[in-house]
């Protein structure tokens, strides 16, 4: 009978240690803890797009801005930073994991004649899965939209834009954790 009480307080002690540790997990990252009551703007999805919008519309100090993501932060996982490594997250966590549907024309050695279809799931968005590669667009591409009626997408006023974006620092709070950036 002993036995049986202390197995059964074994089992209490374990289930309420699991609980315990689960809600510990689920403390919000720490981008979240602080939310408003109302913000300005809301924007969906902190990818590429998403970021670079909430970062130009914050540059007014009187604008409250919230930026919700689907998926988890990346600040952590330096295997994202890396050039042509990034296609290693796909089909993980930082990744929709999506599949095509059966191809008819193409696809043909692919099992199912599906593909995987990678798409960003976390801060970062697509970057996550991506190549990093970058390049300027063409200037004759950006020309030829303006003379069909584009304004102001002539290259001559994207490029500040271009120079801006290659001029961009990130103070990585990993190298130096004394700053405060
Ligand atoms: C495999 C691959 C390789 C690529 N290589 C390159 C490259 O080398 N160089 C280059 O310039 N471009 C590359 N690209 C293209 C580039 O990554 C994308 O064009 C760009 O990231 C798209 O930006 P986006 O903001 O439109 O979407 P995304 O960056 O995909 O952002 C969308 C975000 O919205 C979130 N989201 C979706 N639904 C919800 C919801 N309901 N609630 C909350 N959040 C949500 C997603 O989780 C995601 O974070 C590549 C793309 C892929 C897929």
């Amino acid at each position: 009978m002993e036995n049986v009480t202390k197995a059964i307080l074994v089992c209490i002690l374990g289930i309420a240690t699991m609980l315990f540790t689960r809600d510990r997990g689920r403390v919000p990252p720490l981008s979240t803890r602080n939310l408003n009551l109302s913000y300005d703007y809301i924007i969906v999805g902190g990818g590429t797009a998403g970021s670079v919008l909430a970062n130009r519309l914050t540059e007014d100090p009187e604008v409250t801005v919230l930026l919700l993501e689907a998926g988890d932060e990346e600040t952590n996982k330096p295997m994202y930073d890396i050039p042509w490594n990034a296609p290693r997250s796909q089909m993980t966590e930082a990744d929709w994991i999506y599949r095509t549907v059966p191809q008819k024309t193409s696809c043909l050695a692919m099992k199912d004649r599906t593909m995987i279809w990678p798409r960003g799931k976390g801060l970062g968005g697509s970057t996550l899965v991506n190549g990093l590669v970058y390049i300027r667009g063409s200037r004759y591409d950006f020309e030829e939209w303006f003379a069909n009626g584009c304004d102001g997408w002539n290259y001559e006023d994207v490029l500040p834009y271009f120079i801006k974006l290659e001029d961009y620092r990130i103070f990585d709070k990993h190298v130096d954790p004394g700053d405060d950036v």
